[in-house]
């Protein structure tokens, strides 16, 4: 039996209409109701993929920038905000202001930021005894 001469009664997936299948994968009745069930499952993967990113955790959303906000900055480092202006007004860390509303900090500046910083224990002076 040729597969054209096959007759499958079926029920559209999209619009629940039934309709004879020529093939057993056949989906739905019409070619209109498989590009609008394409788009439905497109739309629905674009829902998925936009639900995924505003749930993705901030560490993971930063991760995958190199030009940070302060906000930014603050969660790669784990510190407060107020810590990263702190290291900017003291030098330690390199920004870019571009208004007054917006710094910007290059994820390559904060790599550079720990050069020449490795720690060392500090010794501290023996304390001498009082002696009165
Ligand atoms: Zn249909």
């Amino acid at each position: 039996m040729a597969t054209s001469k096959l007759k499958v009664l079926r029920t559209c997936e999209f619009c629940g209409k039934e309709f004879y299948a020529q093939k057993v994968s056949t989906l739905y009745c019409s070619k209109r109701c498989n590009e609008l069930a394409y788009k439905k499952r497109r739309r629905q993967k674009q829902v998925i993929e936009t639900e995924a990113r505003v749930t993705q955790k901030p560490i993971e959303a930063v991760n995958e920038k190199e030009i940070l906000s302060l906000k930014d900055t603050a969660i790669l480092l784990g510190i407060t905000k107020r810590s990263v202006y702190n290291l900017i007004y003291n030098g330690t860390l390199r920004a870019h202001k571009l208004s007054n509303r917006m710094t910007f900090i290059l994820k390559s500046d904060i790599v550079l930021m720990f050069e020449g910083k490795t720690y060392v224990k500090e010794v501290k002076p023996e304390r001498k005894p009082i002696t009165e």
